[in-house]
């Protein structure tokens, strides 16, 4: 996705040499950039600076299927962790949040392709009935309903995709382009004085007051530090237990503007099954068609510098996912595949606090394959803490210490294949309509959240 914005030219400097800020940013995705953006909003004379080790948008801000999907699938986490009031409050501002998105876009006239084109949750598969029928009872329970629940026949009034047997419609749902929107938050932020060095990695971080941002050749002195690094998060020993990193992968066609008529779908929904591994695919504003398969590759360690570049070897599984929506004979083509990290916590929810014992060093990450509406609010939460500020965001039940629920490696890496196996295993045998034996069962209900979450920490 990153390979296709414009303005990829322009590369900041490198940073050589000492730099002094008031506030450094590690990590130039959504949530760096949108947290640089609101502080600077907020204090205008702050000196901020943003060290990205590749270019803005290189992780998984310039990567991502670009389906921006509210928080209502985490309603049972959220309120579980945060309260009733807070957990319906976040799930609110997770809807807001694509409002803020597109009204930023147009205010600032940057296109990101924006299209309010609602997000069918649904059903390749028997076992995949009615998966989404909890949460729309926990929602009616708090009195929200943001899901139609649809049936075979709904679904296909929508969209001619037969291999939906129903599904829940949140009509809220929307599709942008995921790197045009980060290109385009990353030149408004050089528009607004912040300082931006790409091709600089943190190598180190002393931690202290100030701070220290070692990079291979130069370093950052700053009073505040705010860690937004996503799945990179875990080359620091106080947060790399807090999540499981494996990639999602991507696809898209060549522009089919006959299939998209003949199916109904150029300005039709993101459509995504309800395995535990999830499956989607969405149509893109020139006609192309978007499609993901999650469950991917397993990092060993911290991801160092890998970037997981190039094409991913799952083409076919992303192949036989648009298959079951469409139909073996769909005739499209996928062009261009790339992955990236998803940095899952236990709960799905995000993780947002200040490193212990270091209240001027705070760090955000876990997004768990949701960070669309995520970053934007945990720019919010990053903001108050950095300011600190005492209100809904700095007090929200997100921000929250970081469970060291992983094992250390080997341990985890090879736990994190069984399990993925498992999963796996479980995805296929429930499309085949048949038990999974007990033990496929039990590694794989140690599956982190998700899209759809309904663990807790
Ligand atoms: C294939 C794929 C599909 C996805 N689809 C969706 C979707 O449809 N909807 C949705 O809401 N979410 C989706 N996501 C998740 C979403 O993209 C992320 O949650 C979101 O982009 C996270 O933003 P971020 O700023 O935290 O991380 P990133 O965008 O990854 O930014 C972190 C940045 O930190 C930099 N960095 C790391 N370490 C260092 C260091 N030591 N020094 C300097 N810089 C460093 C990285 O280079 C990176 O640019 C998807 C993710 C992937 C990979």
């Amino acid at each position: 996705m990153l390979r296709e914005v414009a303005d990829l030219g322009h590369v900041c400097p490198r940073l050589e040499g000492e730099h002094r800020a008031d506030l450094c940013i590690v990590g130039g995705g959504y949530l760096g950039l949108w947290t640089a953006l609101e502080i600077k909003a907020a204090e205008p004379a702050l000196e901020i600076c943003i060290v990205e080790a590749d270019i803005c948008g290189g992780g998984a801000s310039g990567r991502n299927s670009g389906m921006a999907l509210p928080w209502w699938t985490k309603i049972e986490a959220l309120i579980a962790q945060c309260s009733t009031q807070e957990g319906l409050r976040l799930a609110n501002a997770s809807v807001a949040a694509i409002d803020e998105i597109t009204a930023f876009a147009d205010a600032h006239k940057f296109d990101i392709e924006f299209a309010r084109t609602g997000w069918l949750w649904g059903s390749t598969s028997p076992r995949e009935d009615g998966r989404w029928a909890g949460i729309i009872e926990a929602l009616e329970r708090h009195g929200q309903a943001p899901f139609t629940e649809l049936d075979r026949s709904g679904v296909q009034a929508l969209v001619d995709a037969p291999g939906f047997r129903g599904g829940a419609l949140d009509a809220a749902c929307a599709t942008l382009h995921p790197a045009k929107l980060v290109r385009g938050l990353r030149r408004v932020a050089l528009e607004r004085g912040i300082t931006i060095f790409e091709d600089t990695a943190m190598t180190n971080l002393r931690r202290g007051n100030p701070a220290l941002v070692e990079t291979d050749a130069g370093q950052v002195l700053a009073r505040r530090v705010v860690l937004a690094m996503n799945a990179w998060s875990t080359a620091l020993p106080e947060l790399d237990r807090g999540i499981f990193i494996l990639t999602s992968d991507d696809a898209v066609s060549d522009p089919v503007p006959e299939f998209m008529e003949q199916h109904r779908w150029a300005n039709g929904p993101i459509l995504t099954d309800s395995a535990v591994f999830v499956s989607g695919y969405r149509p893109m504003a020139d006609g192309r068609v978007s499609a993901g398969v999650s469950g991917g590759a397993i990092a060993f360690g911290h991801l160092g510098r890998t970037r997981w570049e190039g094409a991913t070897p799952r083409e076919g599984d992303i192949a036989a996912a648009f298959a079951r929506g469409f139909g073996e004979g769909h005739g499209i083509t996928f062009r261009h595949s790339w992955r990236g990290p998803i940095d899952r916590t236990r709960s799905g929810l995000p993780l947002f606090g200040p490193l212990p014992g270091h209240p001027n060093i705070h760090y955000g990450y876990g997004f768990s394959g949701n960070g669309i509406v995520g970053c934007r609010i945990g720019a919010q939460i990053m903001t108050s803490l950095v300011l600190e500020r005492d209100d809904v965001w700095s007090n929200s039940g997100l921000v929250h210490p970081v469970e060291p629920w992983m094992p250390r490696e080997p341990i985890r890496y090879i736990g994190a294949h069984m399990v993925r196996q498992a999963i796996r295993r479980q995805d296929h045998l429930d499309r085949l309509d048949r038990d999974a034996g007990p033990i496929t069962r039990k590694l794989a209900s140690l599956a982190p959240g998700g899209i759809v979450t309904t663990t807790t920490d």
